[in-house]
């Protein structure tokens, strides 16, 4: 089969081509694993930290992607959830142990053995994979192959996110950043929440005015103040400034959640300017997010084939991953990008 294979390490501003097209053997589908055609895979942040080292995979080579759609092919062992033919979607969590506290109590995004998707196991960047059936979601009907792929990252950690916020009706939410999760939850927040204001920070003009278009309230640069104090926000951002000015735009007993798997350190200087009585005091919280569960992402999809949640992407054929990748990394961005495979 064909796929898009990471070999080295690098810095994607020195080296722009770190994923190469090559023919690789045919994955074979375990004992309770099904194999997939791939149909679609989203191309995630994570891809960026993956590739540059700050979540680097344990061994090289390997494929990335963890937002794959599929078709099921084959089926390895005997019966199990799926049939052949079965539209399913795979995300980050790839496996994990089952037996551990966090395991036991639907917490398997917190498992210190579990494997992710596309950094310690092959990815969706590839014609075929391999994935179990307890971590493989069907894929409501409702939704194409494009508009699914992002629905299984970006949109099911902007649904966890959003749950641990615990926003409720009328508040005020934050976003900073504005990229594939923020549009995602912005969508997700005018269905659960209709009376919530949403106030979103971001870099870039065209960020600003896609989340106005998707009815933010009030846009900003990241170190505008809000007009008003917020209840909750949401950092989508690989960098510090955000969290800061994020903690400054809480009001008292608000929470920041922060949702980024590593933060890159060209700014790590900025934490500097924490004033405890303007970021910390008066109860203000600070929560990451590490992951998704099972539940967030079947939750998510059944709640966003309801409302339904029309993602807006960007298609690039699957050899022109690498483009894609950059474009998240000089932040040419409107929605989520999907490699159509
Ligand atoms: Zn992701
Ligand atoms: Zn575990």
């Amino acid at each position: 089969m064909k796929a898009m294979v990471l070999t080295r390490i690098s810095d994607l501003r020195d080296d722009r081509n770190p994923l190469e097209m090559r023919e690789v053997a045919d994955p074979v589908p375990g004992e309770r694993e099904v194999l997939l055609r791939v149909l679609a895979c989203g191309v995630c942040h994570t891809e960026l930290d993956e590739i540059e080292g700050r979540t680097p995979p344990p061994r090289l080579p390997i494929i990335p992607g963890h937002q794959a759609v599929g078709r099921i092919e084959e089926t390895g062992g005997a019966g199990g959830r799926f049939k052949i033919g079965d539209r399913v979607g795979v995300a980050w969590v790839y496996s994990a142990c089952g037996r551990c506290k966090f395991c036991r109590t639907g917490r398997e995004n917190l498992c210190v053995d579990f494997r992710a998707t596309g950094r310690d196991v092959d990815g969706g960047y590839a014609e075929y994979m391999t994935v179990s059936q307890d971590f493989a979601y069907a894929i409501p009907e409702v939704f194409s192959d494009i508009e699914a792929a992002p629905l299984l990252c970006a949109g099911a950690i902007g649904y966890r996110s959003l749950q641990l916020t615990g926003l409720r009706d009328g508040q005020r939410l934050g976003l900073t950043g504005f990229g594939a999760s923020g549009h995602l939850v912005l969508l997700l927040v005018k269905h659960k929440f209709p009376k919530a204001k949403v106030f979103v920070f971001a870099r870039a003009q065209k960020e600003r005015e896609f989340a106005r278009e998707l009815g933010a309230v009030w846009t900003g640069d990241t170190d505008d103040a809000s007009p008003e104090k917020l209840d909750a926000v949401i950092d989508t951002t690989p960098v510090w400034k955000p969290v800061v000015e994020a903690l400054r735009n809480l009001d008292a007993g608000g929470r920041l959640v922060v949702n980024a798997i590593r933060k890159e350190n060209v700014d790590q200087d900025y934490l500097l300017k924490l004033d405890y009585p303007v970021h910390l005091w008066m109860e203000k919280e600070i929560k990451s997010v590490a992951n998704v569960t099972r539940a967030d992402v079947s939750e998510f999809l059944k709640l966003a084939a309801e409302i339904p949640i029309r993602p807006e992407v960007e298609v690039y054929p699957l050899e022109e991953a690498n483009r894609a990748l950059l474009d998240i990394k000089e932040r040419r961005i409107r929605g989520a990008k999907v490699l159509k495979v």
